[in-house]
């Protein structure tokens, strides 16, 4: 089943403690889309500028990516500056030029619409929010988000929440939008704000979720959260992208599946751990771009061997 991500595909400096990168293809969306099309077909929505060139697009169109609903503008692509210097579990941003996204105003191609699965990927809230009420029959929408808009456009931020079935943010973005500093009351509060499930993404410490009573359309209720690893690595090259990589290996794996089952969803949380570990590997989107379906199942056996009880003693 198809996935269509409307988000940033971008141009990204980035520094972190194993060297630095300039201007290397990046943005939401492509990382989102890479990790996501190893398990299902994807379209992308996005605005670019003169210097994304062909070869740029191939990284998409390589793995069967749909880049008809990206639109080529006047001008220059979205630029982000990130460092990882002082801590890898987030980034600081140096710089965000807006460029050809100061105008953007989503279309959505024709041969986008009978997509099933949105993924609203970290971009204005107002964009958000414009394509979803374009996309009326999708089966699912899962979103993301970020500080600055929390900070500061709370009231548009929260007419997307009402229409999520599934937030996925960091622990950090959790406990500012809710106000609390305690992980599980903030859930709770979240949960309150529209979406029906809640992902917390804990960096390097894997991610959570937190259920409400429509996470499941079956009447089947998920009383517990649940808490996914994440692979302990010896070299994080570059983190960027990771959030946007779990996204999309947990988004992937769900709609490739019929239904969505609490197990499928459990399922989906480790395939979502997998994709992440492979993105900061090394910089950019170099390693998703390369990853083998092998490699991904691997990877998905080494996950479930270090989470296992059935390797403790009880
Ligand atoms: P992540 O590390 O998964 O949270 O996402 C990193 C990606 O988000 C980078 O490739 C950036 O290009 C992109 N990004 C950073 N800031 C923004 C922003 N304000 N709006 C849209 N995309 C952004």
């Amino acid at each position: 089943m198809s996935i269509l991500v409307v988000g940033s595909v971008a141009f990204d400096s980035i520094q972190t403690q194993s060297g630095s990168v300039d201007h290397c293809l990046g943005g939401a969306a492509t990382h989102f889309a890479l990790a996501a099309s190893y398990f299902t077909d994807v379209r992308v929505i996005a605005v670019v500028g003169k210097d994304f060139t062909a070869e740029h697009e191939a990284v998409f169109t390589r793995r069967g990516i749909d880049t008809r609903g990206i639109e080529h503008a006047d001008g220059l692509s979205f630029h982000w500056t990130g460092s990882y210097v002082s801590s890898l579990n987030e980034a600081e941003t140096l710089g965000t030029d807006l460029n050809v996204f100061q105008t953007f105003s989503p279309k959505i191609p024709e041969a986008y619409r009978d997509s099933e699965y949105l993924f609203l990927a970290n971009i204005d809230p107002v964009l958000q929010a414009r394509v979803r009420s374009q996309m009326p029959q999708v089966r699912m929408v899962c979103g993301d988000t970020m500080n600055y808009w929390i900070a500061d456009h709370a009231a548009n931020l929260a007419s997307v929440l009402r229409e999520l079935d599934v937030l996925l943010i960091n622990d950090g973005e959790v406990r500012m939008l809710a106000g609390d500093r305690n992980l599980v009351l903030a859930a709770e509060k979240v949960l309150t704000m529209g979406p029906k499930t809640l992902i917390v993404k804990h960096g390097e410490y894997g991610a959570t979720a937190f259920f409400g009573q429509h996470s499941f359309s079956s009447g089947v209720r998920a009383l517990h959260p649940f808490r996914a690893p994440a692979l302990p690595l010896a070299e994080v090259v570059d983190p960027t992208g990771a959030g946007d990589s779990f996204a999309g290996g947990f988004y992937g794996y769900l709609a490739s599946q019929p239904e969505l089952t609490p197990a499928v969803f459990r399922t989906a949380m480790f395939y979502g751990g997998v994709m992440g570990s492979f993105a900061v590997e090394r910089f950019g989107t170099e390693r998703l771009q390369n990853v083998t379906r092998e490699e991904i199942d691997e990877r998905f056996r080494l996950f479930k061997e270090i989470s296992h009880l059935e390797y403790a003693n009880t």
